[in-house]
């Protein structure tokens, strides 16, 4: 079951092959089973998950219900969900109980998904590799000694392992595409504003945007289709209709314009990653698209945009966790500003730290103008680059990382190294742009995306191409074979 498509579980659930109950039962000991290695769950709500069940498996026999109802998922840990922990990573939140729920965990759970759980992530989101968990590092399925990368690497060593059939995720500056790709999963991020950010733990409010990863791009836009949609709550979010999302899938692509930018096959990608996008890029020139190179020239300027950025909006996000509100309170304080360091020194770690100090450095008086407002100058240039280009073409096509998943530890000493594994997924986030990542290829048994970004609100087109795609490769169909 745990192989199947939420098609195919969604029909076996109707047709009573299968209840929800005992296919929530299945992957509850499917975790049980592989999650001492993998760690990619850092709370199970079996209780919870069954009751859930049980009330699709009774929504089902009354002949109502959808296309998700009784089919399970698990959550990022940084969605708040009702009663249930909601530690986004960090000691901070160890013993922060959420007393609402998301928007999109209502959602989901109105569409009648059962949540298995909640799943590791980096430290309030920041990381590419899992390993700033306060819960420890997630295993990367296909190889149990490296990353799955970050900062949603629980989500996806949760799907790729089939310890949840999908699920959510997030992605401020890459966390659902690049973790995606290291793991051979398909993850879209959404456009800015698509999904609702309510009660979603902020990192960085300008980029954050909430997501699916799953194994196809069937399967993400059905998930995708129950999270999107205005939500008052969040006031970035965007009043428009939703596409129909599983109609868009199937139109052809024939006529379909890709821009393939210089800037994404330039130096450091390695070879067997360009050979596999490539190659994919030809079998969508077969289906009847057409490549053109295209420049995106400010695109070297976008890591370190986003490193002031990010860091700028997280130090003012992140100045809530005082130790009296919520989250870690440090033992016996002294007086107000002793509760306040010590607090906060003990609830946050190393790399959260760092990015509270670069933030607070950068918005300080002085550096204002030099860093901040300079950035924000350059992202609006990273943005205009891909207003031109999207004059030209509809869809952006290159690689989702430089390489493949790496060792664990291997970059935890080398920030800079670490944040350069987003070099080609930030700029998406600096633009608003929905983007999506799709297997494509393997070196030494580690699979390889493929991303595509898209015209604002284009997520249909996105994932049209995806799947079309997908109807004519495999690589989305392959497992890690120790979870098969
Ligand atoms: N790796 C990037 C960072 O560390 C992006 C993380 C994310 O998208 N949440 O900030």
């Amino acid at each position: 079951m745990h192989k199947d498509s939420l098609a195919a579980l969604a029909d076996g659930l109707r047709n009573r092959r299968f209840s929800s109950r005992e296919l929530t039962e299945h992957f509850l000991t499917r975790i049980e089973q592989h999650d001492g290695t993998l760690n990619s769950y850092v709370t199970v709500t079996a209780e919870r998950a069954l009751a859930q069940a049980d009330a699709a498996d009774a929504q089902i026999a009354k002949g109502e219900g959808g296309p998700l109802t009784g089919i399970p998922l698990a959550h990022k840990d940084l969605f708040c969900t009702n009663g249930v922990r909601t530690a986004c990573g960090s000691k901070m939140l160890d013993n922060f109980i959420a007393p609402y729920d998301a928007h999109i965990v209502e959602l989901l759970d109105a569409a009648g998904m059962v949540t298995l759980g909640k799943v590791n992530m980096d430290e309030f989101a920041m990381g590419s590799s899992t390993e700033t968990s306060y819960y420890g590092p997630t295993r990367n399925p296909w190889d149990t000694a490296r990353v799955p990368g970050g900062s949603s690497g629980g989500s996806v060593a949760a799907v790729a392992a089939g310890l949840a059939p999908v699920a959510t995720a997030t992605d401020t500056g890459g966390s659902i595409r690049q973790p995606a790709a290291l793991t051979g999963l398909t993850g879209i991020k959404p456009t800015y504003g698509r999904v609702s950010r309510y009660g979603m733990v902020a990192f960085a409010s300008s980029l954050d945007q909430a997501g699916v990863v799953a194994h196809s791009a069937e399967d993400a836009a059905l998930v995708l289709q129950a999270m999107a949609g205005f939500d008052a709550r969040d006031s970035t979010c965007v009043e428009r209709p939703v596409d129909d999302y599983a109609a868009a899938l199937g139109n052809d692509i024939r006529g379909l314009k890709i821009g393939l930018p210089s800037q994404y096959f330039g130096e450091g990608l390695d070879p067997q990653v360009r050979a596999a996008v490539d190659a994919a890029a030809a079998e969508l020139e077969k289906l009847g698209a057409t490549l053109t190179p295209i420049e995106l020239p400010n695109t070297p300027l976008s890591v370190p945009t986003y490193y002031v950025v990010a860091p700028a909006e997280a130090s003012s996000n992140l100045s809530r966790f005082d130790g009296v509100r919520y989250g870690h309170r440090c033992a016996e304080p002294v007086n107000l500003e002793d509760l306040y360091k010590r607090s906060r020194g003990e609830g946050f770690g190393d790399e959260v730290k760092r990015r509270i100090m670069v933030g607070t450095y950068v918005l300080s008086h002085g550096y204002y103008d030099a860093y901040y407002l300079q950035a924000q100058k350059v992202r609006r240039l990273i943005a205009d680059d891909f207003a031109r280009a999207f004059e030209q073409v509809d869809v952006v096509l290159g690689p989702t990382t430089q390489g493949t998943a790496f060792a664990l530890g291997e970059q935890t000493d080398d920030p800079v190294t670490m944040y350069l594994n987003d070099i080609y997924t930030i700029a998406a986030n600096l633009a608003g742009l929905p983007a999506m990542s799709i297997p494509c290829g393997q070196a030494a048994g580690l699979p390889i995306g493929l991303q595509l970004i898209g015209r604002h609100f284009d997520e249909g087109r996105l994932l049209n191409v995806a799947h079309a795609y997908q109807q004519v490769s495999d690589w989305h169909a392959l497992w890690p074979e120790a979870y098969a």
